[in-house]
Formats: structure tokens, C-alpha cells, sequence
């Protein structure tokens, strides 16, 4: 068994320890909200946001970004599960803004191994064969944080099974202090109606 494997598992045990009377949460989130935020693994949003266990949804992936599995996520938690206000976060350092499509379409024809990377940009130097399939893929990178923090928020704003009485705010996560900033053009398209 891997080390982390192993790791998880006795860490998963000894939360089960503890887990005192989580088993009567109710299945929609008790504070209905959703958060849509990157799956860099600095930030923890429970933490940073303040949920407990059936608080909220967090909706999770590279980028925190409006993808159409993303608002497929975000229609079956308001429409079957209640929440009422959104929010997007995007944080600062984000790996999103240091590759492009055609960066990692390019690294991965070369080979399935991690890239590496250094002040000339990205490398692959793994064995092939790679794949081309990474072509049928839009890896959503961004060049400007707080123009992805804006398209994402009007992205979830303008979808058509998105209500408008649902406000979506647009936040940045800074990494260096934890702090959670507001694109106020964001959240100012946002607004609900
Ligand atoms: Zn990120």
C-alpha cells in the first residue's frame, strides 16, 4: 500500500473517531450557498470561508472556473438543494495563468509525464509517446485574474438556467495573506435583480 494511501486511510479513521452526531445533517447545505473556487491545494475553503459539515457547496476545479461542469453543478444546487448565493473565487498565483492551450496540447503529444518548468517556460521531459487528445480539450487558462474572476461571474450570470435572484459575487483569494479581495466589477455584474 502507498504511504499515502496508508496516510489517508489512518487519517480517515481517526476523523470517524470524532464524527460525533454528523450522521443527522440534512442533505441540502444548511447555509445554501455555493462557492466556485480553484482546486489549488492552498486554499481550503472551508477554512477560509468558514464551513462546517453541510454548510455549503464547494465547487471545485483548475481555475475555479465557470466550465459548462461547473454550472451543471451549480443548476442542481440551487434548483434540487436551495442555495440562493453564489460565489466565485479565483486566488493569485494561480497555475492557470502560466500555460496556454497550446502550451499544454504540446506538452502532452511529447509525453504523459509530469512537464517540468523553469524562467524559459515549460518542458516535457518524459518518454513518449504522448497523445494528441489534448487537443479536444479547452484547459480555460487565463492571462488577467480579475478579467477570469468577471467572465465567470457573467458567464454564471447570463446562463439561462441560472435565476436572477441569485447574486454571484467575484473574489480573489490571496495566497501571500488568506485574504479574500472583491472584484467589484465582478460582483457588480453579479447583482441579482
Ligand atoms: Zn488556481
Amino acid at each position: 500500500m502507498s504511504q499515502i494511501l496508508q496516510e489517508v486511510l489512518a487519517a480517515n479513521k481517526q476523523y470517524q473517531a470524532e464524527f460525533g452526531d454528523k450522521g443527522s445533517l440534512a442533505l441540502p447545505p444548511a447555509r445554501a450557498f455555493a462557492i466556485l473556487t480553484c482546486m489549488d491545494a492552498r486554499l481550503d475553503p472551508a477554512k477560509y470561508a468558514g464551513l462546517s459539515e453541510g454548510d455549503a457547496h464547494v465547487i471545485r476545479n483548475a481555475g475555479g472556473r465557470a466550465s459548462d461542469d461547473a454550472i451543471r453543478s451549480l443548476v442542481i444546487s440551487y434548483k434540487l438543494l436551495g442555495t440562493k448565493e453564489f460565489f466565485v473565487i479565483h486566488h493569485t498565483d494561480c497555475g492557470m495563468l502560466l500555460f496556454t492551450d497550446d502550451i499544454m496540447r504540446d506538452l502532452l503529444a511529447s509525453s504523459l509525464e509530469t512537464a517540468t518548468v523553469d524562467e524559459n517556460g515549460w518542458h516535457d521531459v518524459g518518454q513518449g509517446p504522448g497523445s494528441a487528445e489534448a487537443r479536444n480539450i479547452a484547459f480555460l487558462t487565463f492571462k488577467n485574474l480579475e478579467q477570469s474572476v468577471i467572465d465567470d461571474v457573467q458567464r454564471i450570470r447570463q446562463h439561462p438556467l441560472v435565476p436572477a435572484t441569485i447574486p454571484v459575487y467575484g473574489y480573489i483569494y490571496d495566497v501571500k495573506s488568506g485574504q479574500l479581495l472583491e472584484v467589484p466589477a465582478a460582483t457588480q455584474i453579479g447583482q441579482a435583480k
